[in-house]
């Protein structure tokens, strides 16, 4: 069973790759290189996959995955300029992809347990655009910035 939970949050970022001359990052990010930044509402969509308790009902306590997204989502990120506020976002390009993979790294922990796992993030930067992620089978525990999480700063910023 797959059990989903909603959290919005209203960020700004800019997505640059400092090494990069002006016209490049234009070239590969469009207006969203704009060293100013700019704002989006995100929506997350946390899923978990597990069993109902046979006691309780429940996959995961659903009071408790409320607050676990208050703490590592919405507090670090609401309002909050990713560059500058929020990292690794100082180091890695805030892409909708690589704010996806910090959400699931943050929350991955808490959500282990026997009969319950995170299954999966679902970010929104806009209601025409959202990525997916499982969690990164393949990872040696890198980090982010480095090797596989490096190349894919090279995705497109949206808008
Ligand atoms: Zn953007």
């Amino acid at each position: 069973m797959i059990i989903t939970r909603k959290v919005e949050f209203s960020a700004s970022h800019v997505c640059r790759i400092p090494r990069l001359s002006e016209e490049e990052n234009r070239r590969i990010y469009g207006a969203s290189a704009n060293p100013n930044g700019h704002g989006h509402n995100y929506v997350v969509e946390v899923s978990l996959e597990g069993e109902p308790d046979a006691v309780t009902g429940m996959v995961f306590d659903l009071k408790e995955l409320k607050d676990l997204l208050n703490r590592e989502v919405v507090a670090p990120y609401d309002h909050r300029f990713l560059n500058y506020e929020a990292p690794p976002f100082d180091q890695v390009v805030p892409t909708t992809e690589n704010i996806a993979r910090e959400i699931w790294r943050r929350l991955e922990p808490h959500l282990r347990g026997a009969t319950r796992r995170l299954h999966s993030i679902r970010l929104y930067e806009t209601p025409d655009l959202f990525v997916d992620y499982f969690g990164d089978e393949q990872s040696s525990g890198e980090a982010p910035g480095s090797g596989e999480a490096a190349r894919s700063n090279e995705a497109k910023c949206s808008a």
